[in-house]
């Protein structure tokens, strides 16, 4: 529960300081391996409330990710349900690309009087430390490796960083958002893996190969620039 205390943390910061979990991600979509990371993050080091940050439409494209807004509308709808989640549009509202120093930096200097703690899955802290300005990151933030099944926490250590990263143990979900595209393009299932709700707007808008089931109504309201 938002305020309540658990007993299992270390908490370093005096009493009444804020602590705000920060979930970056790309969620296309997002699943139920990021809600479980989330919370556990959350229960273990008892954190207030965590803010989702989906990633922008990146600028240098690898394949073609779903609209910022699709993905933004569907993490809203798997965090609704959670007191502690929200969901942040400040990377899908900035203008160029946005790395996790530029949004840490922006989240210190709104937020000065409440401790951050940047979380990632165990794939993702090792290009995220080891790329732009870990150093600063590091200060900005208490960076959180969650583990994963398939990717080895161990690495960290060949890089110096691991006593400076806390590890949480996660309940094993071999999910990946390619896993849950690779599913809905094949029709095969995805019940269990990502939210009802989640599984539904994907259904309704056609994403992932999805035969769209919408009448395109509020895209061509919107000037059509809503959706990709
Ligand atoms: P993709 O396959 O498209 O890369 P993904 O499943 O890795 O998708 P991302 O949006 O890339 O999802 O991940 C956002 C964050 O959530 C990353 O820090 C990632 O490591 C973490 N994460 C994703 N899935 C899991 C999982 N099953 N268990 C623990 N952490 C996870
Ligand atoms: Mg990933």
């Amino acid at each position: 529960m938002s305020g309540a205390r658990g007993s299992g943390a270390d908490r370093s910061e005096p009493d009444g300081v804020r602590r705000l979990g920060i979930m970056g991600g790309t969620f296309d979509p997002i699943h139920l391996g990021h809600l479980v990371t989330a919370e556990q993050v959350r229960a273990d080091l008892d954190l207030d409330e965590i803010v989702f940050v989906p990633a922008g439409n990146p600028w240098q494209k690898t394949r073609e990710v779903t609209s910022a807004e699709d993905r933004y509308l569907m993490v809203v709808l798997a965090t609704a349900p959670n007191r502690c989640f929200s969901v942040s549009r400040m990377e899908i509202d900035a203008t160029g690309p946005t790395y996790t120093v530029d949004t840490l930096r922006q989240l210190r200097a709104a937020l000065p009087d409440v401790a951050l703690f940047f979380i990632t899955g165990a794939d993702a802290i090792l290009s995220i430390l080891t790329w732009r300005d870990a150093e600063e990151c590091l200060a900005l933030a208490t960076f959180v490796a969650a583990t994963r099944p398939g990717h080895d926490l161990s690495a960290l250590q060949s890089t110096g960083l691991v006593e400076r990263v806390q590890r949480v143990d996660v309940p094993a979900l071999a999910i990946s958002s390619t896993d849950v595209r690779q599913r809905f393009a094949a029709g095969r299932p995805v019940t269990y893996l990502i939210p009802q709700p989640v599984e539904e707007y994907v259904g309704k808008h056609g994403l992932y190969g999805t035969p769209a089931s919408d009448l395109g109504v509020d895209s061509r309201l919107h000037g059509g620039h809503e959706r990709a």
